[in-house]
């Protein structure tokens, strides 16, 4: 069966302007050459630190932004170059749960106008049959039935957070990109929110494209990991073959950092030296050598290619070509 999300070498770059005129006068290379897939009812995560383009991804995939060049087909639909028009049907298929729930959720609308405006804009369900889905959703965010007649500011995060995926699934999309959905949240509501997302991506059989800086976030949640790095992704596996034996040095760095709860089991971390380089200048060859600690002289010379290392695991390191 054809994936229910194919993104092909997705470029996103963003013009730099100067001078007195405002002159594009370089680029920031955003995203650069990215391609994954995502079948139905499954959970791919895409992670990396700040600024490494993951959100940009998203947005692309979304058609929050036109992406530089690249395709995007959803459900065999390519949707990047899509008239608006033909588009809209599509993008009920297709939701979104950001990072603040405060500042994405209308401060003046009550939760049940919020729930019921994408209901009510792509025709799904009027009158009584509309209050069932009301009350339907909440019980799946398990938020009390009294919370429809009350605004956002009358919440604690977490539950603005379970608002904002019951406006998500409002519309019964097929695909929901969560940007970095839990980033904001204390880290016991943390983790119940994303029991949640697990639970109904499974119960619903939805597709999650879930975007996160944080790995030890995703564990419990993903079936297959993406790692990004500057505007690439560099490695890409099933959970558990990246978190048992992860490939790329970067993500063997990202994972040191992820606690874990067994204390015979010790990790060495791997502390990165220096910063992430600028987008608007890549270094040459291997975007990471400039950090990483095995880097030898092809790395800086000759950029790897993400090539499958098992049926399961991808990476884009010369160690493993
Ligand atoms: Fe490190 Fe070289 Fe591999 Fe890049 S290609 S991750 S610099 S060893």
């Amino acid at each position: 069966m054809k994936p229910l999300l194919e993104v092909a070498d997705l470029r996103k770059y963003f013009p730099l302007r100067g001078g007195l005129l405002g002159r594009a006068v370089g680029q920031v290379h955003a995203v650069d050459g990215v391609s994954f897939s995502l079948d139905r009812g499954e959970t791919l995560s895409l992670v990396g630190e700040s600024g490494c383009g993951k959100s940009t991804v998203g947005r692309a995939v979304l058609r929050l932004i036109a992406p530089s060049s690249g395709t995007v087909h959803l459900d065999g639909a390519r949707i990047d170059t899509m008239p608006s028009a033909q588009l809209r049907p599509l993008r009920r298929r297709m939701q979104v749960v950001f990072q603040d729930p405060f500042s994405s959720l209308s401060p003046r609308m009550r939760v049940r106008d919020i729930l019921a405006e994408p209901i009510r804009n792509f025709g799904l369900a009027k009158g009584a049959a509309l209050e069932a889905r009301l009350a339907a959703l909440l019980e799946q965010v398990r938020l009390p039935r009294d919370a429809l007649d009350r605004f956002p500011h009358e919440f604690s995060g977490g539950q603005r957070q379970r608002i904002g995926i019951a406006r998500a699934l409002a519309p019964e999309p097929d695909l929901i990109v969560c940007d970095e959905a839990v980033s904001a949240l204390d880290v016991s509501v943390k983790a119940q929110v994303v029991n949640l997302l697990a639970e109904l991506q499974d119960t619903l059989g939805l597709a999650l494209l879930f975007i996160s800086h944080d790995l030890a976030i995703v564990e419990h949640l993903t079936h297959r990991v993406a790692v990004m790095y500057l505007g690439k992704l560099v490695e890409v596996a099933d959970r558990r073959t990246l978190f048992a034996t992860p490939r790329h040095p970067y993500t063997r760095a990202l994972l040191s950092a992820v606690p874990v709860p067994d204390p015979t089991i010790r990790r060495e971390r791997v502390i990165l030296a220096g910063d992430v380089p600028s987008p608007i200048h890549p270094p040459p060859g291997c975007r990471f050598h400039t950090r990483c600690p095995l880097a030898f002289d092809r790395c800086r010379q000759e950029e790897p290619v993400l090539r499958a290392i098992t049926p399961t695991q991808s990476a884009a390191c010369h160690l493993d070509s």
